[in-house]
Formats: structure tokens, sequence, C-alpha cells
């Protein structure tokens, strides 16, 4: 059940009257180099505070699971370690957020690129109130992830290589933006899970 091009979303941006709850709520982004954590603190962190996380990698893997038109292409670039056009990667992140009822999210894994950012900017309208960065060495990034089994497909030495090098000229960039901006919250995820769980709360705990 592909719903990505019946979403309400477009016809909730263009409604100039009535702003939805989702488009006023507080976002905060979820960076760092695959296998960096986001996933698990994030998953530690709506434990403790109210926020509702998204992951878009994982929204687009349910894309593909729900037989969308768009499943193919999406896998094809899942499993070459690519950024999937802004487009569908915001509309799906749109209409998670608007059909969850919340107005406090966590988006792990995105904005990866320039594109992405502009694009949710435009579209959202939602600037982050700040950006975590989960910063660990590519070494043990790739420990961790060859020791791990989810059983993804982009989980293999070949895809991880080009997953870090989409990560170094893609991401990193976006990741010197926000420093930029001062919206920075860079973290030593090169430690144990719950080291870094305690390094964390205390940027949301303020
Ligand atoms: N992906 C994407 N746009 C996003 C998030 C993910 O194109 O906003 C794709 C991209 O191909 C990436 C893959 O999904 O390599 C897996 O992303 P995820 O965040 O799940 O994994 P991570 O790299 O953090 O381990
Ligand atoms: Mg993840």
């Amino acid at each position: 059940m592909a719903l990505i091009m019946e979403t309400p979303v477009d016809a909730l941006i263009k409604d100039e009257h009535e702003t939805p709850k989702w488009k006023k709520s507080t976002v905060v982004f979820v960076l760092g180099g695959p296998g960096s954590g986001k996933g698990t603190q994030c998953a530690n962190l709506v434990k403790h505070f109210s926020y509702t996380h998204f992951s878009a990698g994982d929204l687009l893997r349910a894309e593909i699971k729900s037989g969308s038109q768009f499943g193919a292409m999406i896998q094809s670039m899942i499993v070459d370690g690519r950024i999937v056009p802004s487009e569908i990667t915001v509309k799906l992140l749109c209409k998670a957020m608007e059909e969850s009822g919340d107005d406090k999210f966590l988006i792990d894994g995105f904005p990866r690129n320039e594109e992405n950012r502009i694009v949710f900017e435009n579209v959202a309208k939602i600037e982050p109130a700040f950006v975590l960065f989960f910063d660990c060495p590519e070494d043990e990034l790739e420990r961790r992830i060859m020791s791990r089994n989810q059983g993804r497909e982009d989980d293999n030495i070949e895809t991880i290589k080009k997953r870090f090098k989409v990560f170094v000229e893609s991401t990193l960039p976006i990741i010197s933006y926000y420093e930029s901006k001062g919206k920075l919250r860079k973290i030593n995820a090169a430690k144990p899970s719950e080291e870094v769980f305690e390094a964390v709360k205390v940027l949301f705990a303020s």
C-alpha cells in the first residue's frame, strides 16, 4: 500500500488558513556515519523524553516493503549507498510527522546532503532546534556494522565503503553548515552505548 502520491501533505501545505500541529513542531536532526549509533541513542531518548523518533532510512525501507511505485528505485539506491531523491524522503518524513499527531521529533539519518536540507526547509518550513552529531572514526564504524546482523542488504563491506564516501562528501558539509549556525551538538560516539547516552541526555535535560 504505497501512499506517497496520495499523501495529504501537499494539501496541508497549500492551506494558508490553518497550520497543522506538526508544522510548528520541534525537530532535532540526528546525524553521524553509518553505525555511529543514531538509531540506538534515539531509542534511548524516546524512553526518557517526550520525542517521537523517525529514521529516514527506516521510512525508506518501509516504503520499499509497501510495494510503492518507487520501491525498486529506492532499493537500488540503498544497495548502492546513494542518497534517495529528496522529494521522496521529505514527503515520507512530513507524512510520518503529520500522522503521528505529535510535535517533538527526532529525525535520524537526515538530512544527508544539501538538497535534503533545502527541500526539507522549503516543504516543512521547519528549522531544527539543534543537530546531534555522533562522531566516530571510520574503522570503529566498519567494525560495528560488520559485527551487527540486521539482515540489511547494505551492511556488506562493498556498500559500507560507498556509504562512508557519501557520508564524507555529502553529509559532512551539512554538519559543518549547522556548526557555522551554532546548532551543532557533537558527541563522542566511539564509546560504549551507555556512556554515549549519558552525554546525550545532558543535551535534552537542559
Ligand atoms: N537514505 C537516503 N536518505 C535518507 C536516509 C537514508 O537515501 O534520508 C538511504 C541511503 O541509501 C542510506 C540508506 O538509506 O545509505 C540507509 O540509511 P540509514 O540511515 O538507515 O543507515 P545508516 O547509514 O545510518 O546506517
Ligand atoms: Mg539507522
